[in-house]
């Protein structure tokens, strides 16, 4: 079975000459589908640069990217962009949900160039919203809805497409203890189910709840193997 990411010795420069900064500097990684995978390492280490490559935000300067076996760097930025919005769901730290629209409107927004019927696109919404927890809420705008319960909705919106992956920039990092405990509830939930998940953290109990734990430094790998088993109930006994 092929991997559903596959980067092979990836750099990423900017700038040149003096101003030159190597942000990844031969980052080599295989994720399978069905994985749960948390990437951590301090500021500066090349998360974001990583999650950018890695969702097709951004290319590479050398390296190869293959994305569910389509080679990312043989594509145009239209391609780009397609491969995208097919192969991969995302969730931002901030939940970044459309204002005074229903839970269930911002969940069927990526389906809205689908060509997909009205009455189908709402099934899948209020479907993606079941996965979560939160069918019940499908009317509620976001301003009525708690912050872990806004990043459960920001997370039915990025599965809605059926990604290949959902990949998630610190998706805990604005909310409390008991909300984070939901939000990691609701991502194993997920995992188990068959979903693969690829998430940014700074947070190492957070961390500690994926089944593969990458540490990042100055570009590189410096660290890919199972979290301490003693991190599976640390948020809940931080409340
Ligand atoms: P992290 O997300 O782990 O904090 P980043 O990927 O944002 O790390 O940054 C990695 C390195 O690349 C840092 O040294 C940062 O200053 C540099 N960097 C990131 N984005 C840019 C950019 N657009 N232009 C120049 N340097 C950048
Ligand atoms: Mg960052």
């Amino acid at each position: 079975m092929r991997p559903v990411l596959d980067v092979r010795d990836l750099t990423k420069v900017y700038g040149d000459g003096d101003t030159e900064v190597r942000a990844l500097d031969g980052v080599t990684l295989q994720v399978e589908k069905g994985e749960y995978v948390a990437v951590m390492g301090p500021s500066g280490s090349g998360k974001s640069t990583l999650m950018n490559i890695l969702g097709c935000l951004d290319v590479p300067t050398t390296g190869r990217y293959l994305l569910d076996g389509v080679d990312v760097g043989g594509l145009s930025d239209e391609q780009l962009a397609l491969a995208r919005n097919r192969l991969i769901g995302f969730v931002f730290q901030s939940f970044n949900l459309i204002p005074r629209t229903s839970a269930v409107a911002n969940v069927e927004l990526p389906l809205a160039y689908s060509g997909m019927k009205a009455a189908e696109r709402r099934r899948r919404a209020l479907f993606s919203l079941d996965l979560v927890g939160l069918a019940d809420r499908a009317d509620h705008e976001p301003n009525q809805l708690s912050g872990g319960q806004q990043q459960r909705v920001a997370v039915a919106r990025a599965l809605v497409t059926e990604p290949a992956l959902l990949l998630a920039d610190e998706p805990t990092g604005n909310l409390d203890s008991h909300a984070t405990e939901d939000m990691l509830a609701v991502l194993e939930e997920l995992n188990a189910a068959g979903r693969t998940i690829v998430i940014i953290t700074h947070e190492d109990e957070v961390g500690a709840r994926a089944d593969r734990l990458i540490r990042l430094l100055d570009g590189r790998i410096t660290a890919d193997s199972k979290p301490e088993p003693a991190g599976r109930h640390a948020v809940g006994a931080h409340r």
